[in-house]
């Protein structure tokens, strides 16, 4: 082990593991090369620790001539990554390198093979220090009152927030997933002031709480779906309170990213896992991919995040030295080919977002009911407004960002269809898939 990461062991074993405030005091002045340094020695560190113990990693490093020992970055690793088919595919013995005490399983949108990542409890209990960290730069103190709304089955989220409100001391209820109508008669009691829950269960109880009154709240915190600006602000206006975004996956135990008072893009958990964007565009997105650095149990090299964004290059204002990444802009395995172009979800949030009359729960169905695609748009309504009035203004909105999709349109490669669904009418599952391949007996006709 370094120097530096000796220095960098100490200083979290002492410090981020007793008092997330005084950790994020220093978090702040710890210069970006010394957060570099760390993550190199803890990757090279993890490459000969996975090369010993993990039977999946031998023999992958075997088969590409990869020598553990001699690997400084990720691109000595040749091209190595670990996807999520791999996890579905391969024995969870071949990953384990010590013995679990958790597991939680994935929620993926694309399989109904779950994927399952265990850890041990200390690892869980390690990553609640750096989110205690993370809320108190929010602005979370001993003295709040805070509630989370998580579904608890099989689920990473809700055990995690009760590990990292330990940290904090704060009170804390978990309230699970129940109806916002109920939450709200519930809540009302506690006057909780930090809301923590999915983007679209907080959109529900906003809307409760805009009919019914609001109380005074700190700040909300929202993760596990993409939230729109106009949501984000419809919320903040119900409340009077900001709404923060984190980001995070099973595979990562959670949150790896959480905003900052400044709200533009999610610093990243830096010490614990080394970031990388894979074959970004010329806008710079591109997949991101992590290895964790700091996992004993079940280590992943160079994981296949399957979410597109970029890097944001310049310093945040609020001093964190961690680097930040964009929000998530889409699934890299929700990219659908048809008629209209290649399109992932975010082309219909930007067509959808500022339209009135409907609710955050959309879905887009591509399908092919005659000899060309159709884009079916199901839209929960609102206010009594009609699917083809709401119609109107998402063409608008689509011909004037998205010109190119509007040629493909106007050129009748597609065609578009809108659909009203009552509220609740579309979520099934935990996660709202947006865009929807339900073309059938299709030719690849690459
Ligand atoms: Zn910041």
């Amino acid at each position: 082990m370094t120097l530096l990461a000796s220095v960098s062991e100490y200083l979290e074993q002492r410090i981020i593991r007793r008092k997330p405030s005084m950790a994020l005091r220093i978090g702040v002045h710890l210069p970006a090369w010394f957060v570099d340094a760390v993550q190199q020695s803890r990757f090279q560190a993890m490459i000969r620790y996975v090369g010993e113990h993990s039977a999946f990693y031998r023999r992958r490093f075997q088969e590409t001539g990869i020598v553990p020992s001699r690997v400084k970055t990720p691109d000595g690793l040749d091209g190595l990554f670990t996807t999520s088919e791999d996890l579905r595919t391969h024995p969870v013995e071949d990953f384990l390198c010590a013995p679990a005490q958790i597991v939680f399983e994935t929620t993926g949108t694309t399989s109904h093979h779950n994927k399952k990542v265990f850890f041990g409890l200390s690892e869980m209990e390690w990553m609640a220090r750096y989110g205690a960290a993370a809320l108190v730069h929010l602005g979370v103190t001993p003295q709040d009152r805070l509630v989370t709304a998580f579904d608890h089955s099989f689920w990473v989220s809700g055990p995690l927030a009760r590990e990292v409100t330990r940290v904090l001391g704060c009170l804390h209820v978990e309230a699970g997933k129940i109806e916002p109508a109920e939450f709200y008669d519930r809540a009302t009691h506690y006057r909780f002031n930090v809301l923590i829950g999915e983007p679209s269960w907080l959109m529900r109880l906003s809307e409760v709480a805009a009919t019914r009154g609001t109380w005074p709240v700190k700040f909300m915190l929202v993760g596990g779906e993409n939230m729109t600006e106009a949501t984000r602000k419809y919320i903040e206006g119900v409340w009077n309170a900001p709404v923060y975004l984190e980001y995070g996956q099973t595979e990562s135990c959670g949150a790896i990213g959480v905003e900052c008072p400044v709200k533009d893009g999610y610093h990243l958990n830096e010490l614990n896992f080394l970031f990388e964007i894979d074959s970004p565009d010329k806008d710079g997105y591109g997949e991101l991919v992590y290895t964790t650095l700091t996992r004993r149990v079940m280590p992943l090299v160079r994981y296949r995040a399957a979410d597109i964004t970029r890097w944001i290059d310049t310093p945040c204002p609020c001093g964190l030295p961690m680097r930040r990444i964009a929000h998530i802009r889409s699934r890299k395995d929700e990219m659908v080919v048809c008629g209209m172009g290649n399109i992932s979800p975010w082309v219909f949030e930007a067509a959808l977002e500022g339209v009135s009359g409907i609710s955050s729960e959309w879905q887009v169905r591509v399908t092919r009911p005659r000899h060309k695609d159709c884009l079916e748009l199901h839209l929960e309504l609102v206010n009594g407004e009609r699917p083809d009035a709401i119609g109107e203004r998402v063409k608008h909105n689509l011909r004037s960002l998205f010109p190119d999709f509007w040629k493909n349109y106007e050129m009748g490669l597609y065609e578009l269809e809108f659909h009203g669904v009552a509220p609740g009418g579309l979520r099934q599952g935990r996660k709202l898939l947006r865009l929807v391949d339900a073309r059938q007996g299709l030719v690849d006709a690459r």
